[in-house]
């Protein structure tokens, strides 16, 4: 008998078994129970959410002879000939490799004609976003005059590629990454249906690897159950087929990077290549490491938030106390980056190997993030010199209302309050500053929302309140919406470790008229705790 994948053989041909999509799955049940099926449809998301295998039940359903709850039988002729892949009705495109206008016309000649058999004819189009600009003004024609029994859905991992009128004629739904306990859960389920026995530990490290995608866990169960056939599954045979790194060299590597020993570092990646770890799946992991260090630095119980060993946790904790929360956000924007870039990058090893010294030179980067480190570092140095702290403490007298103690704000605060605008209260500067972060945490439309958004502060009172100004009216919808607010809110919390009041905005819609940009300039300036610019004329006083 020959050997089926387990993400073939375990594939969804129901609803109910639809995991991590409920959001998705509750609509188009009742949109089918209630006989209100659109005409056509675009499933977006990363690899591996569920696209094409919900694309293909909603196929089922909607031609179903027999449906139960919105749900296809998959007992009818109809049911088991789209399960076949026989189904004349039932058309599936890659768009990839079929891209052109030919391609769609042929389409859209076909659609004149009743399906033969079924009450739809489906066309699937996979990976849609690759098709030429004719073909989309193509297809385009099409969905602007569907006939009645004709149902297109549209996949794309790339959503933003796809011209607008495309988009305002589908029902977009967006596949979110699949929880690591979504995916877990699901793992145990099928691992006892195959009689495979497997540590627990071992189970949640291939959900984690899975990295939100259903489709790449399986895979990578596959190959470990495949490697130790017939015996239990251990958290160390895990490591050992998917050549994952254990964690203390996360420690020892991190620590170098903290030292800015690139040196060091390399050495540490030289051993991991040596010792025949693969490199995507170590850049991955790193990431996952430094995020639970942002967790056990910023959350009050840590222990509740992740899940590692009391001897991990002890490392964690002691790193937690060496790095600033910029500073590690920065590390982990590098990383999530590289990740992205690795996947199809052929000199990988150079890569990692820039964005260690990237880590360990902040000097090299010339964003944000990078300008703040390097400040601290120059503040560390200042510190050990105290005949520069003169000089700031001179410039501080002449200004004696701004003025703190060395470890305090900076005595540029006091200039500004003569000036009609408050400087951002500190806590609002530093969500300025990791704004590109905190909005990449959240999610679809919102995320795109956020991303183009300004975040304001009221500049005659200085009150904490963050005010996100969108720039579209497409805004309207997060204005008073508790949840956006909410996952905002806990986004913010989670990067920075600060709780706070958010009022969201549509510009030109609102009667604030105080707000000020929270400008990066000023993040810079109030970072800068000596103040360079404060050597003034001597001939002045
Ligand atoms: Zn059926």
């Amino acid at each position: 008998m020959s050997y089926t994948a387990l993400y073939r053989k375990f594939r969804p041909d129901n609803f109910d078994d639809v995991k991590g999509q409920d959001h998705i799955v509750t609509t188009l049940t009742n949109q089918i129970k209630h006989n209100r099926i659109g005409h056509a449809y675009l499933f977006c998301g990363t690899r591996g959410t569920g696209k094409t295998t919900v694309a293909k039940i909603l196929a089922k359903a909607v031609n179903c002879e027999h449906p139960v709850n919105g749900s296809p039988c998959n007992e009818c002729a109809m049911c088991k000939a789209i399960q076949a892949g026989t189904a004349m009705n039932v058309i599936e495109i890659d768009a990839a490799s079929n891209n052109g206008v030919d391609n769609i016309r042929e389409i859209r000649e076909e659609v004149s004609y009743r399906p033969t058999e079924g009450n739809y004819k489906v066309y699937i189009i996979d990976e849609v976003h690759m098709l030429s600009t004719g073909a989309f003004n193509a297809l385009l024609k099409t969905l602007e005059e569907p006939p009645s029994y004709v149902m297109f859905i549209l996949a794309t991992t790339e959503a933003h590629k796809i011209p607008i009128t495309i988009l305002s004629r589908c029902q977009r739904y967006d596949f979110h990454r699949i929880t690591i306990d979504t995916i877990a859960a699901r793992l145990d389920e099928l691992l006892k249906i195959e009689g495979v026995e497997a540590e627990e530990k071992a189970v949640r490290y291939v959900a984690k690897a899975g990295d939100g995608s259903m489709r790449d866990a399986l895979s990578l169960l596959d190959q470990c159950i495949a490697f130790y056939l017939g015996q239990t599954l251990t958290y160390d045979k895990v490591l050992d087929v998917l050549g994952a790194v254990d964690t203390e060299v996360f420690s020892k590597l991190l620590r170098k990077v903290i030292q800015g020993d690139v040196t060091s570092s390399i050495h540490i990646l030289e051993e991991l290549i040596v010792g025949g770890r693969e490199l995507s799946q170590f850049v991955g992991d790193f990431t996952w490491y430094l995020r639970n260090l942002l967790l056990v630095k910023t959350s009050e119980n840590p222990e509740e938030a992740i899940d590692v060993s009391s001897e991990n946790m002890k490392l964690l904790k002691e790193e937690s106390t060496m790095l600033e929360v910029e500073t590690l956000m920065r590390y982990i924007r590098i990383f999530s980056d590289l990740s992205n870039q690795i996947r199809y990058a052929t000199q990988k090893r150079v890569l990692v190997e820039i964005a260690l010294i990237k880590l360990c030179r902040p000097a090299m980067e010339t964003n944000l993030d990078s300008v703040l480190d390097r400040i601290r570092s120059l503040e560390q140095q200042m510190a050990e010199r105290p005949v520069q702290q003169v000089i700031v403490q001179n410039g501080a007298v002449s200004q004696p209302g701004g003025m703190t103690d060395a470890a305090g704000d900076s005595v540029l605060g006091g200039k500004k309050e003569a000036a009609p605008v408050k400087a951002a209260p500190e806590d609002l500067q530093k969500i300025v500053a990791g704004w590109r972060a905190i909005t990449g945490q959240t999610s679809g439309m919102f995320k795109q929302m956020l991303q183009k958004a300004v975040p304001k502060y009221n500049g005659e009172t200085g009150e904490p309140i963050l005010y996100v100004e969108f720039q579209d009216f497409l805004g309207q919808s997060y204005v008073d919406n508790p949840e956006a607010k909410q996952e905002l809110q806990e986004v913010i919390a989670r990067q920075t470790g600060k709780t706070v009041e958010i009022q969201m905005l549509v510009a030109n819609q609102h009667q604030h008229t105080n707000l000020s940009r929270i400008t990066v300039d000023q993040a810079i300036r109030e970072n800068i705790h000596m103040d360079v610019v404060m050597e003034e004329d001597p001939n002045e006083e």
